[in-house]
Order: C-alpha cells, then sequence, then structure tokens
C-alpha cells in the first residue's frame, strides 16, 4: 500500500499543528510510520488519501457503533444545519435526546450535555466535591478520563503511550488530591478510604477499562466499591463514555447490574459529533448551576447538530432489540478467529473482551491492570499494527488502546480480517 498523499498531508501538517495532529495518538508515535489521512468513510470502510480502503476497527474511538456516515445521523444534521447552527438558547430537540437517555440508562432521572468526554468527567467530579463537600477522589492507574488536570495522574491512552503519566502544566496542589489505586485490587482501594476517612468525595473509574487495552472489571471487583463508597458516603462515578450505549442500552450499570451515582459519557451518544454528557439522579444533578450552587456551563453545550445527530443514534440503539447481541456475536467470531490464527504460531498473548469491546496484548499472564498492560511486547504489536495495516486492516496505532468493533461489519470483513491476522502473525 502507498502512503505518499498522507505522508506528504502529514508533512504540511506538522508545520502548522503540534506533531501534526489535534490529538497525540493520531501522530502514530507509539507505532512509528506515517499516519493515515483519511478521506471519507462508509460503514465498516475508511479511505484514505491515497485511495486505500482500510477496514476500521477503532471506529472514531467508539461512536460510530452503528459504522460511518450512518445515514439517519447524516440526514438528521443536514437537516438541521438548514436552521441554523447554533442558538445559545434552549431547543426542544435537547429535552427530547435527554428524555430519551434518561429512559435508557438505569438510576438516573437527569442529564446535562456537555462537549466532550473530558468536559462530562471533569464536571462529574466537580459536582462529586460540591455535592460531597470534599476534595479528594480516587482514580485508578491507567485509566483516562480526558485531559482536565486531576485526571492526568498515571492516566491510560495517549498518556501512557508517550511515557508522560504526569503532564507538566499539572500543579501539586491538584495532584495531591487525586489518589492513585489499581484496578481490580479491591484491598488498595480499602486502604486508600482508611488512611483518608471522611475525605474522599468520588471513586471515578471506567467500569471497563479501556485505555490500557480493555480490561473487564473481575468478579465482585465493582460491588465492592459501590459497598465501599456506600459505607463512607463516597459517590461512585461510572465513566461510560467508552461503555455507555455501547456494552447495552444502559451501559455497564446495567451489564453488571450496579447503580453508580453519577454517569459520564461520550462518544456514542453523540453519534460522531462532539458531545459528552454527565447525569446522575435528581438529589445530586439539583446540585447544580442555575438551580444548584455547582457552576458548569457551555456556549455550545446542546448544539442543535450535535444533539440532532445523537438523537437519531440513541433512537437506533433503542428501537433495535438485537443490536448488543449482534454485536457481541460478532466480536466473538472475531475473538475466536484470531486466537485460532494466533496458536498456529509461538506467539504468547492474552485477548481481553467485553461485548464489543475487545484487545489484544502479546503477553502470557492474564492483563487486570495497568502494571500487567504494561508487561505487554510492544515490539512485536508494532510490528503486528504495521502488518495488518498493509492488509488493509486499521487497528489502534497503541497496544493501550481498545478495537470497537461495529454493527456495519460484516462476517466477510471479519473472516477477510482474521485471514490476514493469520498471515501476519505468522511473520512476527
Ligand atoms: N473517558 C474515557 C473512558 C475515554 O475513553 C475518553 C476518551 N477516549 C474520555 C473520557 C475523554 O473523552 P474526550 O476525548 O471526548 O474528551
Amino acid at each position: 500500500m502507498l502512503y505518499e498523499r498522507s505522508s506528504r498531508l502529514f508533512a504540511e501538517a506538522e508545520k502548522v499543528i503540534p506533531g501534526g495532529v489535534n490529538s497525540p495518538v493520531r501522530a502514530f508515535r507509539a507505532v512509528g510510520g506515517t499516519p493515515i489521512f483519511v478521506k471519507e468513510a462508509k460503514g465498516a470502510y475508511l479511505y484514505d488519501e491515497d485511495g486505500n480502503r482500510l477496514i476500521d476497527y477503532i471506529n472514531s474511538w467508539g461512536p460510530m457503533i452503528l459504522g460511518h456516515a450512518y445515514e439517519p445521523v447524516v440526514n438528521a444534521v443536514i437537516e438541521r444545519a438548514k436552521k441554523g447552527t447554533s442558538f445559545g438558547m434552549p431547543t426542544a430537540l435537547e429535552t427530547e435526546i435527554a428524555e430519551l437517555a434518561v429512559s435508557m440508562v438505569p438510576n438516573i432521572d437527569k442529564i446535562r450535555f456537555v462537549n466532550s468526554g473530558t468536559e462530562a468527567c471533569m464536571s462529574a467530579i466537580r459536582l462529586a466535591r460540591g455535592f460531597t463537600g470534599r476534595d479528594k477522589i480516587i482514580k485508578f492507574a491507567g485509566c483516562y478520563h480526558g485531559h482536565s488536570d486531576s485526571f492526568l495522574i498515571q492516566a491510560g491512552s495517549g498518556a501512557v503511550t508517550f511515557g508522560t503519566p504526569n503532564s507538566p502544566g499539572v500543579t501539586k496542589g491538584t495532584a495531591q488530591d487525586t489518589l492513585l489505586a489499581q484496578y481490580n485490587d479491591l484491598q488498595n482501594v480499602t486502604d486508600l478510604f482508611n488512611a483518608n476517612k471522611g475525605e474522599i468525595a468520588a471513586i471515578i473509574i471506567e467500569p471497563v477499562a479501556g485505555n490500557m487495552g480493555c480490561i473487564p472489571p473481575v468478579d465482585g471487583f465493582l460491588e465492592g466499591l459501590r459497598q465501599l463508597c456506600d459505607a463512607h458516603g463516597t459517590l461512585l462515578i461510572f465513566d461510560e463514555v467508552m461503555t455507555g450505549f455501547r456494552l447495552a442500552k444502559g451501559g455497564a450499570q446495567e451489564l453488571f447490574n450496579i447503580k453508580a451515582d453519577i454517569v459520564a459519557f461520550g462518544k456514542v451518544i453523540g453519534g460522531g459529533l462532539p458531545v459528552g454528557a454527565f447525569a446522575a439522579r435528581n438529589e445530586i444533578m439539583n446540585y447544580l448551576a442555575p438551580i444548584g450552587p455547582v457552576y458548569q456551563a457551555g456556549t455550545l453545550s446542546g448544539n442543535p447538530l450535535a444533539m440532532a445527530a445523537g438523537l437519531e443514534m440513541l433512537k437506533t440503539l433503542n428501537s433495535d432489540a438485537d443490536i448488543y447481541t449482534r454485536l457481541d456475536a460478532k466480536t466473538a467470531y472475531l475473538e475466536t478467529g484470531i486466537r485460532q490464527k494466533l496458536d498456529e504460531t509461538d506467539l504468547v498473548y492474552t485477548i481481553n473482551r467485553t461485548g464489543s469491546m475487545i484487545s489484544v496484548h502479546f503477553d502470557a499472564s492474564p492483563v487486570t491492570d495497568f502494571k500487567s498492560a504494561a508487561k505487554g511486547d510492544n515490539e512485536t504489536f508494532k510490528k503486528f499494527f504495521h502488518g495488518l495495516l498493509a492488509e488493509g486492516i486499521y487497528i489502534a496505532p497503541s497496544a493501550y488502546e481498545t478495537w470497537f468493533i461495529t454493527d456495519a461489519l460484516t462476517y466477510d470483513d471479519l473472516d477477510e480480517t482474521i485471514a490476514a491476522i493469520g498471515r501476519v502473525s505468522k511473520t512476527l
């Protein structure tokens, strides 16, 4: 495959955009080589500037759960745009999507829309701090909750890819209010509660971690966090930016039957437009301005184009009774296929999967937390990535990311992918 135009476009971009990209992981630093410049996308496929067709397993890092350019979403955006693109005034559309979201997700009465997952998580912890009158939060090593200061403490995703887990620019004062725990380690969390009695406002967690590869919670872990939060008057925040509307209509809360106090959303809820949201029961949401003391706002929040896209996306997911079963079946099929191909080689590997989130780590031992995720063989991953790219298969350019399966992928696409994995893995 040729990447002539992508290389040229990247060189031009590097002159005017730091690293040539508007979000670090896109620059391919972890795997080397030239980032692919996309021209357009439809369904399961990306078409790049050099005319290559790629089967897409990133899907904008999660939002495109129905595939690219899903027609009802595209049409809704076009029709809305003709009527004006931003007002800074309420629209009926905002209530419509809020009602639908609240009906799909358990344990929430009210939802507020923002413009990104970062904003959703940032606002969720401010609300938790305001509500509890406490300052400290617990986050887990390797979990990523966006790039606001409190979360850039051993964050996953691009932050680990670049080996700068604690970013310069985050003050010591901020960092000391973020307590770090190991994912899937309940004793660790218990110890933090004992050492910080009456001080912890919230635990924030990806209920299925997706930013150190995919790491599901071990049995009893989320239940244990719920119990600890109840015992200590601490709020449990589920960051469902990845898992929301992906693992089930009601996200991880529904899948695992665990009640969160605040839920953060992003990705799927915006149908591919810049949307985030956070939600909770009335008692907590009524703490927000203008009815409560915790301030939070946004010029473009509830933007009509974004709301129109999100509404069509949620309507489709809500009305399709089989969608999550289909996504699970497709991803299970892919998992089985990858295992068969890797088993034909001497490679050691671990595959983790929950529903339509899946990742491959090149290490034999179970991957249950950041430390075990970091043991993966990155050199093998790099070759795996580039081998697949040459075969027209686009997976995330870092071993610390999850693959997102979409409903647009056919079994033929999956077979093509599995066959390519077979050929590539024999060369590693
Ligand atoms: N939380 C999680 C779990 C995420 O995966 C991400 C982004 N990958 C974010 C928060 C931040 O969302 P955004 O990039 O939209 O700010």
